[in-house]
């Protein structure tokens, strides 16, 4: 790379035409502005990372879980793929040669993972697309992708109650963090750490309009909104696991 020609290009006061240009200019801001701020931190995280948190979100650019949830480097260790997906656990290959049964793996295996989150959140392209037939997809790859995950959800539909108003895609896109919990709950690992009470499974949903965050209730069967009174509710059900949670 011709670093005399990006420095140039990427003088302060410069309109930025693009995502990559405001990328690199990023690099630079953080490097001047922030390097020092983080620089004990990071050079702790090379040591190692210890995160507590498995979290499941979709590819999708709008969904930043380190800006909604305010996490820093270390604290979540993350899945992403078109839909928030999870395979179903089978010992087939098609199954052991996931990235996603890797990083569960993985993760449970050699990291403090006491929680796992399934994130779905609202205008998914993948919960569109899936709501109005996976036959008018001309992607192949896409429709393959999702077609794993194109099944009957009769038996969710008791498990969930919804606000009014709320679009088919929506609707799917909540109903699918359900269905994700199911096939995570199937993984050997998962199952025996849930029993043993070392791992909580958590249901989310983000509203993009909104920037608002939802947890999946049983007890009320619908995704409610994280405010203080949802987020002490959740921190009721962990501190059993973590004592000092929230705190
Ligand atoms: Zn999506």
């Amino acid at each position: 790379m011709n670093f005399k020609l990006l420095s140039i290009k990427i003088a302060p006061g410069i309109a930025y035409g693009s995502i990559m240009k405001k990328l690199l200019k990023g690099i630079l801001e953080f490097r001047n502005k922030f390097h020092g701020h983080y620089i004990e931190n990071y050079s702790h995280l090379a040591l190692g990372q210890f995160p507590d948190t498995l979290f499941v979100a979709c590819s999708d650019s709008r969904v930043v879980p380190n800006l909604f949830a305010s996490t820093n480097p270390g604290d979540l260790f993350v899945i992403r793929n078109v839909g928030n997906m999870i395979p179903m656990y089978t010992t087939a290959s098609s199954c052991m040669g996931t990235g996603e049964a890797a990083a569960i793996e993985f993760s449970l295996t050699n990291l403090p993972i006491s929680n796992i989150i399934v994130c779905g959140h609202s205008e998914c392209a993948a919960m569109k697309a899936m709501s109005t037939g996976l036959e008018k997809i001309e992607d192949p790859f896409l429709k393959t992708w999702l077609s794993n995950y194109d099944y009957p959800l009769d038996a969710i539909y008791d498990q969930l109650e919804f606000d009014e108003g709320i679009s088919d895609h929506n609707k799917l896109a909540q109903m699918n963090v359900l269905r994700q919990i199911q096939h995570v709950k199937g993984y050997p690992i998962v199952e025996e750490k849930i029993a043993n009470g070392s791992l909580q499974i958590h249901g989310w949903y983000f509203d993009i309009g909104k920037g608002d965050v939802y947890g999946y209730e049983q007890e009320f069967k619908r995704f409610v909104l994280i405010d203080e009174c949802e987020a002490k509710r959740i921190c009721d059900r962990l501190d059993h696991i973590h004592q000092d949670c929230c705190s």
